[in-house]
């Protein structure tokens, strides 16, 4: 089981901010920003690159979760605005092999990141 999977299933404690059929989103255990929300698949998928054709339902509530999160946690105006981050792999700093969208919000992000 992954950490993400013992959340879902509350054996490991997180304030569940989210969830639907497909996906649960809680809150970073280090955030990087004032907001940073970890929205995961219910059902794994290791990262987006394995994700296949069966995935596409989950890729898309992914990215509708994090829209309706954004909005929960007011910030979607533009005038304020969140940043998504899928990390796949070594290069990109991956350190959970189940499926993950960040969501960063609450201060000005730098632009390229890190
Ligand atoms: P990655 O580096 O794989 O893109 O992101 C993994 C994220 O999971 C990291 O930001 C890390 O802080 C977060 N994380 C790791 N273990 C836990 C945990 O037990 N609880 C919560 N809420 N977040 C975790």
């Amino acid at each position: 089981m992954t950490i993400f999977e013992k959340i879902i299933a509350g054996e490991i404690p997180a304030k569940i901010i989210y969830q639907d059929d497909l996906v649960a989103a809680f809150n970073d255990v280090n955030p990087q920003a004032p907001i940073h929300v970890l929205i995961v698949p219910k059902r794994v998928i290791p990262r987006v690159g394995e994700a296949v054709e069966s995935d596409q339902s989950t890729l898309g509530a992914l990215m509708v979760a994090a829209g309706k999160i954004a909005q929960q946690l007011g910030v979607s105006e533009t005038s304020k605005g969140f940043r998504l981050v899928i990390n796949h792999g070594r290069d990109a700093g991956e350190s959970v092999p189940h499926l993950h969208v960040h969501l960063l919000a609450g201060r000005e992000l730098g632009w390229p990141p890190g």
